[in-house]
């Protein structure tokens, strides 16, 4: 028994040293997934997310959860710093984790954003959207996951609705990785920034991850203008990911801005 601080003290120590930044720490970034079987239905959906382990247990009481619900009437106007997509395509590698479909990125796709560079470490879907506006889910939603030079993580959101552009999402359909574990190497290289709307003014407010852990200390952008994905698109995901939106969340004592 003697033995157990101190053990926990190199643990600790230990995890300092792995994670080296004082930002969330997350699998999403780490790539070291959670042993704790988490998922969007049943005993393991996100109603119970916080009692399946402590380190989800921010799940439960975190005051800063995300997703939220984006209320058009209530979200202050503020003058917001411009964003700005040093997107390009890179490979077409992706990987069904069990959770989502999900890219991971090279360096040098980046975000400046308030006088600070955000790089792209991954990018994923969730179906139907996990933001709502005014109560409205979109049919998907895509996140955009950034790291600053400090390990401090911004994600922007950007809401996918079923019309007829971005045609070129087909080309891939075939090749998308069906089941969890899986990965492929797609035929078109995708390039992120087809998927950012012409329009970029957007929602800001401070949340967290929407799976576990469900860190906090995350800056949520939300793009207000959705684009337009092929149906075909959002059937063919929406068959492999089927429901992984977790439950919008208290706002509590946030602010949600709306400016850019
Ligand atoms: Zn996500």
């Amino acid at each position: 028994m003697i033995r157990s601080p101190v053990v926990l003290t190199l643990a600790a120590a230990l995890a300092t040293l792995a994670t080296g930044c004082a930002g969330p720490d997350h699998w999403y970034l780490s790539g070291e997934r959670p042993e704790v079987h988490w998922g969007y239905e049943g005993a393991e959906g996100p109603d119970h997310w916080g009692g399946l382990s402590r380190e989800f247990a921010l799940a439960d009481e975190g005051r800063s959860q995300s997703p939220v619900d984006l209320v058009t009437a209530g979200a202050e106007a503020a003058e917001l710093p411009a964003l700005t997509f040093r997107y390009h395509a890179t490979d077409a590698h992706v990987v069904n984790n069990g959770h989502t479909l999900q890219h991971d990125e090279h360096e040098d796709n980046h975000l400046l954003w308030g006088d600070e560079r955000w790089n792209l470490k991954q990018y994923h879907l969730h179906t139907p959207s996990e933001h709502t506006v005014d109560g409205f889910h979109a049919a998907c939603e895509l996140h955009l996951v950034h790291e600053g030079a400090d390990g401090r993580v911004l994600v922007v959101g950007v809401l996918a609705v079923a019309g007829e552009d971005h045609l070129e999402l087909l080309d891939n359909l075939p090749s998308l990785p069906a089941e969890g574990g899986e990965e492929a190497d797609l035929p078109v290289a995708h390039d992120p920034s087809g998927w950012l709307p012409d329009e970029r003014t957007y929602w800001n407010y401070d949340g967290s991850f929407t799976t576990p852990p469900c860190t906090e200390g995350v800056t949520w952008i939300v793009l207000r203008e959705p684009i337009a994905v092929p149906q075909a698109f959002l059937r063919a995901v929406g068959g492999i990911l089927g429901r992984n939106n977790r439950p919008t969340q208290p706002l509590n004592d946030r602010v949600v801005r709306v400016g850019g």
